[in-house]
């Protein structure tokens, strides 16, 4: 199920177009089962749904740009190619980003509530620099990287740190199932609604969401789902 918005209200992505994907079952049914942050695992998916895959790839608005994260293993993900989609690999550690992106891919990271970041730091080699919006409650990803989003850089040379916040943050870094930053506030509101109020073709629609955003647009795929098949 997706649901699509050309002009968002997120306080942290700002007015761009986003969507929300979801399940039919579940909320969570189009995020992985192996996802550490996912609160109920048996509710995932186990695959990733190919037609939705593809879809979201080439949904990038004419002369835009656009990205999204996936919580699905790395070596599963394609690399994106120029003129696509950048799919950016959602990573549970800095070792495993450090590998991601070691393979040619772009990587992002989460880390635990609290953590200092301000400035970036250098790990094993690779530079970490967290998302600016975290930095300031007046920056969005509308502002980010001067009309190049940092997340829509599939060639950049640094993994972006997101700190875990929200009500379930405490579970981000630990062992325990939780901590997906969705699962509460304005946010699951709206990606609750997708399941029940949501289009049912979702490759479809994205395609039609895409072609139907103003040339030049910013796109962020799914700011709640990912690219499994419930
Ligand atoms: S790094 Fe930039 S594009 Fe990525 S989430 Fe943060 S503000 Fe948005």
């Amino acid at each position: 199920m997706l649901k699509t918005v050309p002009v968002s209200s997120n306080r942290k992505t700002g007015p761009i177009a986003v969507t929300y994907r979801s399940g039919q079952c579940s909320t969570y049914g189009t995020c992985p089962k192996s996802c550490q942050l996912h609160p109920a695992p048996d509710t995932g998916a186990s695959e990733i749904d190919p037609d939705y895959l593809a879809a979201v790839l080439a949904a990038v608005p004419r002369g835009g740009v656009a990205w999204t994260y996936t919580h699905f293993p790395a070596e599963s993900v394609p690399v994106s190619k120029p003129g696509e989609t950048v799919l950016n690999v959602s990573c549970d550690t800095m070792d495993a980003a450090v590998n991601v992106w070691s393979a040619g891919r772009p990587a992002v990271v989460a880390a635990p509530a609290g953590t200092e970041w301000a400035g970036g730091v250098e790990y094993k080699g690779v530079r970490f620099v967290q998302c600016p919006a975290e930095l300031s409650e007046s920056f969005t990803c509308a502002q980010c990287g001067n009309g190049r989003p940092l997340c829509a850089r599939r060639d950049r040379d640094y993994v972006i740190v997101f700190v875990a916040h929200g009500p379930m943050a405490g579970k981000v870094g630990r062992d325990t199932a939780g901590g997906c930053y969705a699962s509460s506030g304005p946010t699951a509101i709206q990606w609750h609604k997708t399941r029940t109020a949501g289009a049912a073709n979702d490759a479809a629609e994205l395609g039609r969401f895409a072609r139907s955003l103003p040339p030049g647009s910013m796109l962020r795929h799914h700011v709640a789902g990912d690219i499994g098949r419930e």
